[in-house]
């Protein structure tokens, strides 16, 4: 069975690594899915998005990396995946994933939404809160992988004042 774990990932943090890596063990295939989304005015292109989740995900033979700018429903069909892959950290995400999944549903019956619960280390970890922290100069490299923190702060330095 294949997986579509959709999202903007901008930057990808340890929490979307963990719900990654435990959905290559449930699926045949999970295909990270980069989009931009319309109300987030993106710190990374999606290239740059997309080269730093394939650095993350290199050691898990299963997981394919992809972009797409329509409705996740259109794409899973095109690959024939049967499951949207979504990670749930606190009781506030639960209204806008389960509106997001009913919504899907009712336009791709035959397509699933799979929760995982985040593991509880990074239920309070979002890509927003790494970005708050290192534009204050912080320590975000318990968040995201190493090579996405040096993205992060040269990002964050370059537009500094000076
Ligand atoms: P979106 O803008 O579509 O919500 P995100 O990149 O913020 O995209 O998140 C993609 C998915 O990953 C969502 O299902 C979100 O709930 C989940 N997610 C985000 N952060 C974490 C985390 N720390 N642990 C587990 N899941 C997470």
């Amino acid at each position: 069975m294949i997986a579509i774990y959709p999202g903007s990932f901008d930057p990808i943090t340890l929490g979307h690594l963990d719900i990654i890596s435990r959905g290559s063990r449930l699926f045949e295939q999970v295909v990270v899915l980069v989009s931009s989304n319309p109300n987030k005015v993106p710190l990374f292109s999606t290239a740059k998005r997309i080269a730093q989740i394939e650095a993350s995900v290199s050691h898990l033979g299963n997981v394919a990396v992809d972009q797409y700018d329509g409705l996740t429903i259109t794409y899973a069909h095109r690959h024939k995946a049967q499951v949207l892959l979504r990670g749930l950290r606190v009781l506030s995400d639960f209204e806008k994933e389960l509106q997001m999944a009913h919504t899907n549903k009712t336009l791709a019956n035959d397509l699933e939404t799979l929760f995982l619960a985040t593991a509880t280390e990074y239920s309070f970890l979002s890509s927003s809160l790494v970005k708050e922290i290192a534009r204050f100069g912080g320590p975000i490299d318990h968040l995201v992988p190493n090579h996405v923190a040096r993205d992060v702060y040269q990002c964050y330095a370059q537009t500094q004042p000076a």
